[in-house]
């Protein structure tokens, strides 16, 4: 973070101590779980970096006990989180197959063709965007991060790199751009100023235009445990009654809504402006009603959330600590942002994990926020033969488990740390 976005983001902090909630700016009264102090779980180290100090930040969510927005303050900038971004999205095999899936379905449901413009926000390598391409679909991407958006550039994906919200917005519109389709897919989570890029949205859409938007279900979140998908660069966290909320306060309106796998249990919502005469689906109704009976609408649910994340910090380091006892030896697999966010609140560092792996080069000999765990590539781990591998990801654990299933030949087991610590033998996985 350079010095000068961090004292405009310290200097408003100090003007406005007590914000509001970022939909509906009711006072935030309710702690939702506080997870410490953490370092931005993108800050992967490089070695000369690991002896200085590091920028810690609380990871305190709240929720808005009247529009039930799960959030965390703006404590680091945007600006630093997203100008040089760690995460490509095509190297999770798993999630490019979820994305050209959903470029074939929706072209057929809107009959885009031709004429058709989708506008991706957030559309980070064109991992999604490049879909459209031999559909004949024009596209264009959104993208603030400029390492991630040369990728998608250097594919033909044509991309603008910059943050979306309505100045953006009424540019385009100025410059003769509307759009078809909108697509948010998990960008709504990372977006500090929520009403500005929900203003966008429905200034950038043609009056038949349709918005997809993709994001991690709050009422998942709280059912199983999932307390290190809360991270710095994750502001908001959605139940279907706040995006209905949400989508009223902007002139549009909720028409259908998919529950999906990806992430742990996703939502994906299609919204439309108001004045379209399309009848939402019966599931939106439903599955609000749902969220009801789940308590998303009880302040108490919420707040008995922190216990999960404490139960589960304990489980799994008594798992570990037994495993260390033995003499055995753990490696980690993965270095996502949610890894960082379980490390750093279970305090499990090098005493624990010889080194993490993972597939993208850019992380390779750099080392995880806060615990400095070494990051190698993959093939690291069939030199160590460590006893465990813990799955930091383990919402694509199936997809790792398949890729590393050679890993029973030396014995390993695999620990998936969430919902609860569960064991895996990779030669007892069905092909
Ligand atoms: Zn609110």
């Amino acid at each position: 973070m350079n010095i000068q976005t961090f004292d405009k983001v310290r200097s408003r902090d100090t003007a406005a101590p007590e914000a509001g909630c970022r939909l509906c700016g009711a006072r935030l009264k309710h702690t939702f779980v506080d997870l410490g102090m953490s370092p931005p779980c993108e800050n992967f180290l490089q070695a000369h970096q690991i002896d200085q100090m590091e920028e810690y930040y609380p990871l305190h969510a709240l929720v808005c006990d009247t529009c039930f927005l799960v959030q965390l303050k703006e404590y680091v900038s945007p600006s630093a989180i997203f100008s040089e971004y760690a995460y490509f999205s095509s190297y999770s095999a798993s999630w490019v197959a979820h994305a050209k899936a959903y470029c074939a379905s929706i072209t057929e449901r809107l009959k885009l063709g031709p004429d058709s413009l989708a506008v991706e926000l957030a559309s980070n390598d064109g991992y999604l965007l490049q879909h459209f391409l031999p559909l004949g679909v024009q596209v264009l991407g959104i993208e603030p991060a400029a390492n991630v958006a040369r990728v998608a550039i250097d594919k033909g994906i044509p991309t603008r790199v910059e943050f979306f919200g309505v100045p953006l917005a009424n540019r385009l519109v100025a410059e003769g751009v509307r759009a078809d389709l909108i697509i948010g897919n998990n960008v709504l989570a990372q977006v500090p100023d929520l009403n500005s890029f929900v203003a966008g949205m429905k200034i950038l859409l043609k009056p038949e235009g349709v918005i997809t938007l993709e994001f991690p279900h709050t009422e998942k979140l709280i059912a199983e445990g999932q307390f290190d998908t809360i991270y710095h660069e994750h502001f908001s966290y959605f139940s279907l009654l706040t995006i209905d909320r949400m989508a009223k306060r902007h002139g549009l309106k909720l028409i259908d809504v998919e529950e999906l796998p990806t992430h742990g249990g996703s939502l994906r919502v299609y919204l439309v402006h108001d004045g379209n005469g399309v009848a939402p689906a019966p599931r939106v109704s439903q599955l609000i009603e749902r969220e009801k009976r789940h308590g998303l609408t009880d302040i108490a649910t919420y707040a008995s959330f922190g216990y999960k994340a404490q139960r589960a910090k304990r489980d799994l380091l008594a798992f570990l600590i037994a495993a260390k006892n033995e003499g055995k030896r753990i490696c980690g697999y993965g270095a996502p942002g949610k890894g960082n966010t379980l490390l750093n609140y279970c305090a499990i560092g090098t005493d624990f994990l010889d080194f993490t792996v993972d597939r993208n080069p850019y992380k390779h000999g750099r080392f995880t926020p806060g615990m400095h765990i070494p990051i190698r590539p993959v093939e690291a781990i069939d030199e160590a033969k460590p006893d465990y591998i813990l799955i930091l990801p383990w919402n694509i654990q199936d997809e790792i488990i398949r890729q590393m299933r050679h890993a029973s030949a030396w014995g390993a087991r695999f620990i998936v740390p969430i919902p609860f610590v569960t064991i895996i033998d990779p030669a007892e996985v069905a092909r």
